[in-house]
């Protein structure tokens, strides 16, 4: 972290990623893709900090590797274009640009960050214990579609929040 610190000049905006680790199966000709996602976080100028979550020592040295090696390779560029294709339409970027287009006000990433728990995190009750505070849930979405032309990662957020109201409802 304190490369990181180190690359940030003075007076810039701090931003804390939470990044999930891993050593994925891939081809000879790419890089890992944890590793290139810390090599890309490295070259933010403006992030002063990371959080990455790793499952194993394994992740821990390939992410620590990748965080010394800092610069991005034309293999870690092409791992991050592929990676970023094959999560079209799969992968909320948490950014909320929907929220305000539903007319419903539906909290539309914070319910897509408590699918996140439950998935990624394994951690079933407490997405549970979150989606069951929400004062409008995903059974309130009229289905007008206002909220598809803000998303960028091409989520059907329709269709997701049906099926997060029955994963967490
Ligand atoms: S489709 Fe549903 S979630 Fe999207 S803006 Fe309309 S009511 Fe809100
Ligand atoms: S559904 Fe799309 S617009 Fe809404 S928070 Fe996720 S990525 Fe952003």
């Amino acid at each position: 972290m304190s490369a990181l610190r180190k690359a940030a000049p003075p007076g810039s905006v701090r931003v804390v990623i939470i990044l999930i680790g891993g050593s994925w199966i891939c081809s000879s000709n790419w890089s890992a893709p944890g590793a290139a996602m810390v090599k890309w976080l490295m070259s933010n100028p403006n992030l002063t900090a990371a959080v990455i979550g790793t499952k194993n020592v394994a992740q821990w040295k390939e992410n620590f590797g990748a965080a010394r090696q800092g610069v991005l390779s034309a293999s870690d560029r092409e791992t991050l274009g592929l990676l970023g294709a094959y999560n079209k339409g799969l992968t909320c970027l948490l950014c909320a640009n929907c929220v305000s287009r539903c007319p419903e006000h539906i909290a539309i990433a914070d319910i897509m960050r408590y699918e996140r728990y439950a998935l990624d995190y394994h951690e079933l009750a407490r997405a549970c214990a979150e989606y069951s505070t929400l004062t409008k849930d995903g059974t309130a979405c009229i289905a007008c579609g206002n909220c598809l032309l803000a998303c960028k990662a091409g989520i059907n957020i329709t269709s997701n929040l049906k099926e997060i109201h029955h994963l967490l409802g």
